[in-house]
Parts: structure tokens; sequence; C-alpha cells
């Protein structure tokens, strides 16, 4: 398994594509990653989203469009696109799967394996892969995604980082920013928990 990432738009959204065996799996792909996809993958196997917001969702349809593949996204999430309540997509879209907690994926020979952490958006999930988490906006290196905007909730985001700092550790591929890896970041993530 090979991950390769490029960020995307003006929030510098993390795209990472999951090199596997038999094809790719492209995750949250924001504004511009469709033509970088189209580059970098051979045979794509499906577009998985760690949550609504548009930045990580922006080019799921033109990708889809292109490779006839399926967009799985945490059901809670889905009225992001469906609605597109900030008005900032280029068109609403149906994703194809509602993903709920604890939902196994099996693509080229690998699971994939949504977690719901709510608070930053109602669906907020992690997606975890062999060793690895794709972390979304839930966790940053040294940060935690925001949980003041419309739809965020502070009560749930405590809840989720109590939720994770009992899982073990993975190497973190965050939303934005660099690589980091959940045991380093159990100090923070406790000090985020306590000060929410
Ligand atoms: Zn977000």
């Amino acid at each position: 398994m090979q991950i390769i990432s490029r960020s995307f738009g003006i929030y510098g959204t993390n795209c990472y594509v999951v090199v596997l065996d038999d094809g790719e799996v492209i995750i949250d792909p924001g504004d511009g990653a469709y033509e970088w996809v189209k580059r970098v993958c051979k045979n794509p196997l499906a577009i998985l989203c760690t949550h609504g917001h548009f930045d990580h969702v922006y080019d799921c349809l033109a990708i889809k469009d292109e490779f006839k593949i399926k967009i799985y996204i945490p059901k809670d999430d889905a009225f992001m696109c469906q609605n597109d309540p900030f008005g900032l997509l280029k068109a609403k879209f149906e994703p194809d799967i509602m993903v709920d907690d604890k939902d196994e994926i099996e693509l080229g020979g690998v699971k994939f394996c949504f977690h719901h952490f709510a608070g930053h958006t109602p669906g907020c999930s992690v997606i975890t892969a062999g060793e690895v988490m794709f972390s979304g906006d839930f966790i940053f290196k040294d940060s935690i995604g925001r949980y003041d905007f419309p739809f965020s909730d502070g009560k749930l985001m405590k809840k989720s980082l109590y939720k994770v700092l009992e899982f073990k550790n993975y190497k973190i591929y965050p939303g934005h920013g660099e690589p980091t890896t959940l045991d380093s970041q159990r100090s923070s993530l406790t000090r985020w928990a306590q000060a929410i």
C-alpha cells in the first residue's frame, strides 16, 4: 500500500490516493483534485470522504463521472452534498453509499473502516486501513478541527477526543498539514479534550 498526496484549494486540503495492487482509492478530493487524480490513477476503485465540507468533497462528482465509481460518505454528512448548505459546491450531488460507524469496505484486498467522531461536523469520521488513519478534519498534527462552524458541536468533539485516545497507535494522514502519529499526539489531544 503506497500513499500519495497533494493539497488543493484555498485551505490546502489534502487529497490522498492509496495505491493498491488492483487500483487506487481516493480520499477527500477537494477543488482541483480531479486533474491530479486523472494523472496519477490508472484504475480508481472508489472515493471515500471523511466528512461533507466542500473543501473535501468538491471534485467528487467530476471524478465519479469520469471513472464511474462510487462516493462513500458518513451518513450524517450526506446533507452537505445533497443540499450544499454553505453554497460553496460547484454542484449539489447525491453520494452513493452512506456509511455508519465501524462500516468496513473492502477495496483492492484492503479493508477500509470508517470510525465516527462527531464534533467538527455531525458525521465527521476517520478512515483506517491497516496501520494508517486518514483523520480528515478531526485531528491534525498538534491541533484539532474547528468545532465552532454551523453544524459543529463542541460537546461531541470533546467526547470524540476522549474516544480516539482509546485507539491504538496509527500513522495519521490529516485533512490539512503534515502526517503525524496518534502516539505523538496523545498529550496534545488530552489537553484539547480538557480545554473544551
Ligand atoms: Zn472540515
